[in-house]
């Protein structure tokens, strides 16, 4: 699904001299690279705190946590997505509430939102599913009138652009009150282990944040609040600094490829490649980054779609089903309060859903290889 060995060699000087720099001075816990780092993602993503973690799911959390959010509060969040962005909810004692999608562009769908609110809802985790930003002018709007937080969950879109209904261009994950992030090695930002970092505009918040991923500890020894041990490496950091300069050529990469599956599928029926971005059309905009194609997912409609998977598995070609199964239908996060008929779109998307190999390396013949291999499964 990635080719992290082939990204490794076009910079493999310069990240293998970082690595050897954080041995040689040994400053593996909160070296300057971690600062620099922090630094430099606060530049490109124009936001005033980065905050650097151990992962994503540590980031989501420590957001979370940093918010005066209380056990049995509710926290409104998607059905189609990661378990880890419910599985932080739970574990810190909220209740999660979880939402249908959009069947168009995968992402929180507004209307069940709006649906779902209560008097007890104080969040909104809008996650931006495969690269695409949500909806965050309306989510803005829907927690302006009912006073509620918005945590982006940006595991999947870093570096993707967001214009405003007043034409106003952000980064993914600078809109909310708090976003998320995580360096896994195969995110679009990946490093070479775990990583994660949380993002604010809100200075208040930051110093919070900043207390609580250190133990609660503001001034040395001194815990004010329960906090966590949640650190980004030095090494970690050091990687991440040799490919942030690469990042929107990495984004670019995997439009162009997105754009060439897409043509490829154009006139199969069956098929529906992937749409939502920012002009709303099916093709891939040539503007701005406003999808960043963390995954290629199409729709299939009216095949076998557990079939296809594994004749593309037999042609040894890499695919996925993201996801396979509803948020509200597994075990830790059942409720009796949800109703099968308000999630009418996730449990249809979780039959039709494959993805397809998407990094920054596939050349022409492997994606003619691919789409054949589909097209024929699919003719034949
Ligand atoms: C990857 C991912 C996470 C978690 O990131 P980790 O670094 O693996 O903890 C959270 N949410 C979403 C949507 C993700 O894709």
């Amino acid at each position: 699904m990635v080719d992290l060995k082939g990204q490794y060699k076009d910079i493999k000087e310069h990240v293998d001299s970082s690595i050897m720099n954080v041995i040689e001075t040994t400053a593996f816990i909160n070296g300057p690279d971690v600062h620099e780092f922090q630094k430099e993602l606060e530049e490109y993503l124009g936001v005033k705190h980065v905050i650097p973690c151990a992962n994503g799911t540590d980031a989501l959390q420590i957001a979370m946590m940093a918010l005066d959010l209380k056990p049995g509060d509710e926290v409104i969040t998607a059905d189609f997505t990661f378990a880890a962005t419910v599985e932080v909810i739970a574990l810190l004692r909220l209740t999660p509430v979880l939402v249908d999608v959009d069947p168009i562009n995968f992402n929180i769908d507004i209307d069940a939102i709006k649906r779902a609110i209560t008097p007890k809802t104080k969040a909104i985790v809008p996650v931006h599913l495969f690269g695409l930003v949500a909806n965050m002018d309306e989510i803005m709007d829907i927690a302006k009138e009912h006073n509620l937080y918005v945590i982006e969950d940006n595991a999947q879109a870093i570096g993707a652009d967001y214009t405003s209904k007043d034409g106003t261009k952000k980064k993914a994950g600078t809109i909310g009150h708090v976003a998320s992030t995580s360096f896994f090695p195969s995110k679009n930002l990946g490093c070479y282990g775990d990583g994660g970092a949380i993002f604010t505009n809100d200075d208040a918040l930051a110093h919070t944040i900043r207390g609580i991923v250190n133990h609660g500890m503001y001034v040395r020894y001194h815990h004010d609040v329960v906090g966590v041990n949640s650190r980004l490496d030095s090494i970690q950091a050091a990687v991440l600094r040799a490919k942030l300069p690469y990042l929107d050529t990495y984004n670019a990469a995997r439009r162009n490829a997105a754009r060439k599956y897409s043509l490829a599928f154009a006139e199969i029926e069956n098929i529906i490649t992937p749409t939502g971005f920012c002009d709303n059309t099916q093709s891939i905009c040539d503007v701005c980054d406003c999808h960043v194609f963390h995954q290629y997912t199409l729709k299939v409609v009216g095949v076998d779609r557990d079939a296809l998977v594994n004749h593309l598995t037999e042609k040894e070609i890499p695919c996925g089903v993201y996801y396979p199964i509803p948020l509200h239908l597994q075990k830790a996060y059942k409720d009796e309060r949800y109703n099968e008929a308000d999630f009418t779109v996730t449990n249809q998307l979780v039959k039709e859903v494959i993805s397809l190999p998407m990094h920054t390396e596939l050349d022409d013949e492997q994606i003619d290889f691919i789409t054949k291999t589909v097209i024929d499964f699919i003719e034949k």
